[in-house]
């Protein structure tokens, strides 16, 4: 499992090992299977800015620290292995947005469910906050690894920190790689939830109003607190 951590991380190959770390917590966390997901951390340096993300086409029981990828916001590639195909939307995300230390991106049977009817996740529950808006979105669909779905999920994540991708899967982020999978997980969660909930109906949606006083409370007790159930 995932190691705590409480301060960032400054050494690349710590930083390494806990890219890695994620990829076999997504999978052993039951919201990935095999290779599908990914998982990338920012990097920065004197004379580095991009990310770390997964290799492509390497189990991650199988990958090395040596083997994760780094590469440059300009897409530039550091190292011997190919990166994830999905690299495209993790750079964009980490150029767009500076509140993103770290992305999972997980083929989530529930939330892929949903995002296979292209529904996203309405404030059926209080917790869907936890993505820091009142619902949270499914971008359209568009062919893995391409551009077009780098945008349409940037534009899924406006004012968000997770979304759902339509006949594909979801995409978390956060201010560390222990973040970004507790979110994975909790949207996970919710989707099951909102699943079992039509199966008997349609359930009961919170309004506007008392998403923003959930919203409120969150953005008070600060977001490590706000996953709590209590
Ligand atoms: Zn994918």
């Amino acid at each position: 499992m995932v190691a705590e951590r409480t301060l960032p991380v400054t050494d690349e190959r710590a930083l390494r090992e806990a890219v890695l770390a994620t990829a076999l917590g997504m999978n052993a966390a039951a919201i990935n299977r095999g290779k599908s997901g990914n998982v990338s951390a920012r990097w920065r340096d004197a004379a580095f800015d991009g990310f770390l993300i997964t290799p492509t086409g390497v189990p991650y029981a199988q990958t090395t620290p040596e083997q994760i990828v780094a590469m440059t916001l300009a897409g530039e590639i550091h190292g011997a292995l190919l990166p994830s195909s999905e690299w495209r939307f993790h750079r964009d995300i980490y150029a767009e947005r500076a509140d993103a230390q770290a992305i999972v991106h997980a083929h989530a049977p529930f939330a892929t469910t949903l995002a296979c009817m292209h529904r996203g996740i309405p404030p059926f529950h209080y917790m869907v906050a936890v993505a820091g808006g009142r619902d949270i979105r499914c971008a359209e669909y568009a062919t893995f690894g391409t551009q077009e779905l780098s945008d349409v999920a940037v534009a899924a994540l406006d004012q968000r920190r997770a979304c759902l991708l339509a006949n594909h899967g979801m995409i978390a982020l956060g201010a560390s790689l222990e973040q970004a999978l507790a979110l994975a997980v909790e949207v996970e969660t919710l989707a099951e939830m909102y699943w079992r909930a039509l199966q008997i109906g349609e359930p009961v949606p919170l309004s506007d109003g008392e998403m923003d006083v959930v919203l409120e409370k969150f953005r008070t007790y600060g977001q490590s607190r706000s996953t709590s159930r209590s």
